[in-house]
C-alpha cells in the first residue's frame, strides 16, 4: 500500500468517522472518541501528504548547488541543506527536474 492508498483509505475513514460522530448523542458536551477520530485523521493526512515528493519550484542552479522554493510553504531551499526534506515544513523534495534554460528555446 503505498502513500497515496493510505491517505485514500484514511479519507474513507474519516467519511465514516463523520457519520458516526453526528450520529452521537451531542447532548454529551465532551469530545466523542469519533471526534477524536476525525481530529487524529485531519492531523494524520498532511504528514502523509508530505511524504509524498514535489518538485521544487523555480529552480535556478549555480556551480556548486541548486536552489529552488519549496512548493508546500515557498520557503528557499537549496540542494544541499534541503537535500531530501524542506526544513521550514518537512515536505519531501523532488530535485530530479532538469533546468530549463530559457535562452535554449527551439
Ligand atoms: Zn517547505
Amino acid at each position: 500500500m503505498d502513500i497515496k492508498q493510505i491517505i485514500g483509505q484514511l479519507i474513507d475513514i474519516r467519511c465514516n468517522s463523520e457519520e458516526m460522530a453526528q450520529g452521537e448523542d451531542k447532548q454529551q458536551p465532551e469530545e466523542t472518541v469519533w471526534d477524536l477520530d476525525l481530529k487524529a485523521i485531519d492531523a494524520a493526512i498532511p504528514l502523509l501528504e508530505k511524504q509524498i515528493s514535489k518538485k521544487v519550484e523555480s529552480k535556478t542552479e549555480d556551480i556548486d548547488n541548486q536552489y529552488g522554493k519549496c512548493p508546500r510553504c515557498g520557503n528557499h531551499v537549496d540542494d544541499e541543506n534541503d537535500r531530501n526534506y524542506c526544513q521550514e515544513c518537512g515536505q519531501r523534495l523532488d530535485w530530479s527536474e532538469e533546468i530549463k534554460n530559457e535562452n535554449n528555446k527551439n
